[in-house]
């Protein structure tokens, strides 16, 4: 298991449309891969990281989503399909490959995904709230699509000075340098 360095801003593979997973084909190797995303996530204290986010062009993404008095819900998608959305929230949110920035994005309020999970069996998840921004958010990832593409242009204008400070402070920062903590 392994922290890996999470791309950030600017960085080609974050605007390429990710590969179908062959299952079959990535079986062997997911097991490590998965432990990776999940602790890289956990490291930065994120809810969610999208495989090309640490530089793997496959359509997977891993989630997690703490409910106040629950267990913490850990998911993996693999091809994740949205089949249903409706209603509309716009509420902050932020991207682990921009550290340090948010904003306001528009989503649907409530989504259907079909996906695989990590043992390739086919899951339905109906989702509302954080959990289905999160899918959106991850599932936008897949597609090569940051979430300040997400932004009307006047919002986009208006990030564009904090966009471009913080930009020069992610080139250097490398979170599999980072300590674990204990
Ligand atoms: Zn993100």
């Amino acid at each position: 298991m392994a922290i890996r360095r999470i791309c950030k801003y600017g960085e080609k593979i974050l605007e390429k449309k990710t590969k179908k997973v062959d299952f079959a084909e990535i079986k062997k190797d997911l097991p490590a891969l998965l432990s990776d995303m999940f602790e890289t996530m956990d490291a930065v204290g994120g809810a969610g990281l999208a495989a090309n986010q640490i530089g793997v062009g496959l359509s997977l993404a891993v989630i997690k989503i703490q409910r106040e008095g629950e267990e913490p819900l850990s998911i993996v998608i693999i091809n994740p399909e949205i089949v249903e959305r409706s209603g509309s929230m716009n509420e902050e949110e932020g991207c682990l490959s921009f550290p340090g920035l948010f904003a306001k994005v528009k989503r649907a309020a409530k989504v259907k995904v079909r996906a695989l999970n990590e043992k390739g069996l086919p899951i339905e998840i109906n989702a509302e709230g954080l959990f289905a921004r999160a899918l959106q958010h991850e599932m936008d990832h897949l597609e090569g699509i940051v979430f300040i593409s997400r932004l009307p242009l006047m919002a986009r204008l208006k990030l564009k000075p904090s966009l471009l400070k913080l930009k020069a402070q992610w080139k250097k920062l490398d979170e599999s340098k980072m300590i674990r903590p204990m």
